[in-house]
C-alpha cells in the first residue's frame, strides 16, 4: 500500500512545484500590497477607514444578502449571531460534532449548551433525516417554543456547519427549523463561494458567520463576518460589535455592553483584493479537484469527496475517504513524511473534556466517518500542469 501513497504525494509536490506542500496559503499579489500600503501611507489602519464599509458593501453584494457586518474573527460573527437570534443561558444549540471548536465554543461564551447531531456521508454536514426523526423523539412544542424533553431545556437555534465547503441539505434543515419554530443560524465559515440550488450559503439562517481567516478561501489575515437580509439587525449588530457607542463628535456614550469586535480598516483592505479574485480562486480548486480526481483513480479503496447533489462547492479543503482497510494515521504520517501536509478531520465535539457531556444523538455516521476523513493540499492551482 505504501508505494501507492508515494507516488500520490510525488504527483502532488510536482503540481505545485515544491518538496513541502501546505495545507493552504494565502496566495497575495500587487492588490493587496496596493490596498495595505494605501492603508499605512494615509494612517488608516485601525478602526476608522473606508476599506471596512467597503469589504462589507462588496461581500454581501458577492453572497447576494442586504448586509454584512465585518467582525475579528469567524468565532466572534459566530458569538455575536447566536447572541442577536436570543440564544440564552441554558438554551440548547443543535450543531454537529463533527465541526471545528469555534461553533461549539460560541454556544458557550452564552452559556448555552451544544446539542450534537449526526451528519450524513453525501455532505458531511448535518442529517435532516436523522435530525426530523431526532427531534419528533425527544421535542416538545410548548407555546410555541420547542423543548428537549430529557433535559428540559429550550432548543433555541440550529447551526448548520457546511464543512470543507460542501453545501448541507439547505431545503430539508429550512423546512425543520420551520416545524419546530427554531432559528437558523448557518456557520458558513468554510464556504465563501458555495452555493445550495441558486442561492449562496449563508443566505438560508436569520444570520450567518463567515471566517477569513488566513487557511480560508479568502482572507484579511483574521477576520470574519455577519450576514443578514434584515437591515435593523445589522444596525443593531454594527452597534454591538462596536462597542455599542452612540454616534457623537466627541463624548463617550454606551447604551449596553458592547464588544470590541470591529475588523480593523488594515484587515478590511487586504479582503477587498482578496474578494476581487474570490471567482477566480474557486475556479482554480476546480481545476485542483479534477487533477485528484485522475490522481485517486489510482488508489485503492480511496475516494474524493465531491460537491452533494444540487449544490456547487467552493471545494475549500480537498478531502479523501478512506475505506476500512486503511489505517488512517498510518496514511497520514506517510503523507506528512514525503513532504505532503495532511491532516484528519476534527475530533468530534463530544470527544473533548469540555463538551463530553452535552446532549446528543445517535452519532454512528459520524463515529464511522471520524478515522476516515483525511484534508489533503488545497492551495488555489495556479500554473499548468
Ligand atoms: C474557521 C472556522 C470558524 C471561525 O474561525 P476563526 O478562526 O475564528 O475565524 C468557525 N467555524 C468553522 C467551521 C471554521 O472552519
Amino acid at each position: 500500500m505504501n508505494q501507492q501513497w508515494i507516488d500520490f504525494a510525488k504527483s502532488i509536490k510536482k503540481l505545485y512545484g515544491k518538496d513541502f506542500v501546505a495545507l493552504h496559503e494565502p496566495t497575495f499579489n500587487e492588490k493587496e500590497i496596493e490596498y495595505v500600503t494605501d492603508c499605512v501611507k494615509t494612517g488608516w489602519v485601525s478602526s476608522v477607514g473606508s476599506y471596512v464599509t467597503r469589504f462589507e458593501e462588496d461581500l454581501a453584494k458577492f453572497v447576494g444578502v442586504k448586509r454584512a457586518v465585518a467582525v475579528v474573527n469567524g468565532t466572534a460573527a459566530l458569538h455575536i449571531a447566536l447572541k442577536i437570534v436570543g440564544v440564552e443561558a441554558n438554551d440548547e444549540v443543535l450543531m454537529p460534532s463533527l465541526t471545528f471548536i469555534a461553533t461549539a465554543n460560541a454556544v458557550s461564551y452564552l452559556q448555552a449548551v451544544p446539542h450534537f447531531v449526526d451528519v450524513n456521508e453525501e455532505t458531511l454536514g448535518v442529517d435532516p433525516v436523522k435530525l426530523e426523526e431526532y427531534l419528533a423523539q425527544i421535542g416538545e412544542v410548548r407555546s410555541g417554543e420547542l423543548f428537549n424533553k430529557q433535559t428540559n431545556r429550550r432548543i433555541k437555534a440550529l447551526v448548520p456547519m457546511h464543512t470543507f465547503g460542501h453545501p448541507c441539505m439547505m431545503d430539508d434543515l429550512v423546512a425543520i427549523c420551520e416545524k419546530y419554530n427554531i432559528v437558523l443560524v448557518e456557520d458558513a465559515a468554510e464556504s465563501l463561494g458555495s452555493y445550495y440550488k441558486a442561492n449562496h450559503t449563508g443566505t438560508f439562517g436569520k444570520v450567518s458567520a463567515i471566517s477569513f481567516n488566513g487557511n480560508k478561501i479568502i482572507t484579511t489575515g483574521g477576520g470574519g463576518a455577519i450576514l443578514t437580509d434584515d437591515d435593523e439587525l445589522a444596525n443593531y449588530i454594527k452597534h454591538i460589535t462596536t462597542t455599542a457607542k452612540v454616534p457623537h463628535q466627541w463624548d463617550f456614550v454606551h447604551d449596553e455592553i458592547g464588544y470590541n469586535y470591529r475588523m480593523p480598516n488594515i484587515n478590511a483592505a487586504l479582503g477587498c483584493a482578496q474578494l476581487e479574485k474570490l471567482p477566480i480562486f474557486a475556479e482554480q480548486k476546480r481545476t485542483l479537484t479534477d487533477f485528484y480526481d485522475k490522481l485517486v483513480a489510482n488508489l485503492d479503496g480511496v475516494h474524493l469527496m465531491k460537491e452533494p447533489a444540487h449544490t456547487s462547492s467552493n471545494y475549500w479543503l480537498q478531502t479523501l475517504i478512506l475505506d476500512e482497510t486503511y489505517k488512517r494515521d498510518e496514511v497520514l504520517q506517510l503523507l506528512n513524511e514525503e513532504g505532503v501536509m495532511s491532516r484528519p478531520i476534527w475530533t468530534p465535539m463530544y470527544e473533548l473534556v469540555m463538551y463530553k457531556d452535552c446532549p446528543r444523538m445517535d452519532l454512528s455516521t459520524t463515529e464511522y466517518l471520524k478515522l476516515k476523513i483525511i484534508n489533503i493540499p488545497s492551495t488555489p492551482f495556479k500554473g499548468s500542469k
